[in-house]
């Protein structure tokens, strides 16, 4: 069939909804020409601190870089193992590699995509050091069952919390159950900072390691050396990374921390309303979420179910690409990805992220979707899998 788009613009996947005063705080950022780390970053890490409930934050300038300082300040001893998901974005798997870690692979649960924590447990040999777990599309993992199996053999436990910011079990905050949680505000997750990321972890101390790991290893009070108390000067304790926020970005962040739960109530809208819209459709959708957890609602995956239609999901990213609707695919498992596939030739088998890796795609979610918007993309899957 041949599809007529009717959209005069592309509705952009994973669109930022900034407003005035966002625009603001970047002005009057550049205003005060304190751009780089200093006050603006320290404010949205006690902000963020606070929305999470966590001990110890600090920004960083990537979701990745939050991975990697985190498996860094660990100190494995190098072939050290650490548990991932293979259904997750690269980015997960290569902290791991950086930091002189072998990832070991494993099949997520075909509903929640989230880690098969069974699975995990099978994979413990003595070289095992970590368990990374990613909250997929926002929705929680079985932090209870991770964290018994990391107690038992003692584990660390790095939360992968890039989809989690609003995620909570029995109230509590995705990124404060296991050691550290790393977050990121990438242009497309729930809050963003162009190119950002926050590490949480237990205390202080902690923190204060990453802060300097993330500033090329210089001594903590570096990140002032400018400051109008004086020069300041630093020594270096290791090499460290360039991994730091900086004001400017914090300053696009601030006020979005500010709406997150508005920002949220918008998205489970839309998510209610794709819930409903859908249904009828040769599709799978998005568990229902139990009572006791808060999914973050970052991404709204569907799966194209072949028992009931011919089409496939590559044809469907065609037909809405078509109709001028963005949509993403999250994600081919990181298993099948040409380097991992090429120097973890033996990892699995995965018949669940195999599964979704062939099926999914994701629809926009984010609070700048408007009505008219989540009609249209209705309207577009009904005419591309009708
Ligand atoms: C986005 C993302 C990351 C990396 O975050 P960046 O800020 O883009 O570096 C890591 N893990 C997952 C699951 C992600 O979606």
């Amino acid at each position: 069939m041949a599809l007529t788009p009717w959209r005069d613009t592309s509705l952009v996947f994973g669109k930022p909804d900034l407003r005035r005063e966002d625009y603001d705080e970047v002005i009057a950022c550049l205003d005060s020409r304190w751009i780089g780390t200093g006050p603006r970053v320290a404010r949205f890490e006690q902000a963020f601190r606070s929305y999470v409930g966590a001990p110890a934050v600090v920004a960083v300038n990537s979701g990745s870089a939050a991975l990697q300082l985190a498996v860094k300040v660990l100190g494995f001893e190098p072939g050290s193992e650490i548990i991932t998901s293979t259904m997750t974005f690269c980015a997960t798997a290569n902290a791991i590699v950086h930091a002189g870690c072998v990832p070991v692979f494993v099949d997520c649960e075909r509903d929640t995509m989230n880690l098969d924590v069974a699975a995990a447990a099978r994979c413990i040999t003595p070289r095992t050091r970590a368990i990374l777990p990613v909250h997929f599309a926002g929705r929680p993992c079985d932090m209870g069952a991770i964290m018994a199996l990391a107690r038992a053999h003692n584990l660390a436990v790095i939360e992968d919390c890039a989809h989690a910011i609003e995620a909570t079990i029995d109230g509590r905050h995705c990124g404060t159950l296991g050691d550290f949680g790393c977050f990121s505000f990438y242009a497309t997750k729930n809050i963003t900072t162009v190119e950002g990321g926050m590490v949480t972890c237990r205390d202080q101390a902690l923190a204060d390691r990453i802060a300097v790991l993330a500033l090329h290893g210089m001594s903590k009070d570096a990140r002032y050396r400018y400051s109008d108390d004086g020069f300041v000067h630093y020594d270096l304790y290791e090499p460290g990374f360039k991994h730091n926020l900086t004001d400017l970005a914090a300053a696009l962040g601030l006020h979005q921390l500010e709406r997150i739960d508005e920002s949220w109530k918008r998205r489970h809208v839309l998510w209610e309303y794709y819930r409903a819209e859908l249904s009828d459709l040769p599709l799978i959708l998005p568990l229902p979420t139990p009572g006791n957890i808060r999914h973050a609602l970052h991404l709204f995956t569907c799966l194209v179910d072949d028992r009931e239609t011919r089409i496939t999901r590559d044809e469907v990213l065609r037909g809405l690409h078509r109709l001028r609707i963005g949509c993403g695919v999250h994600y081919r498992a990181v298993h099948l990805l040409d380097y991992y596939r090429r120097t973890f030739p033996d990892a699995g088998p995965f018949p669940n992220a195999d599964y979704i890796s062939e099926r999914t795609f994701s629809i926009p979610l984010s609070p700048a979707v408007s009505d008219q918007d989540a009609s249209d993309v209705v309207r577009a899957l009904r005419e591309v899998l009708g």
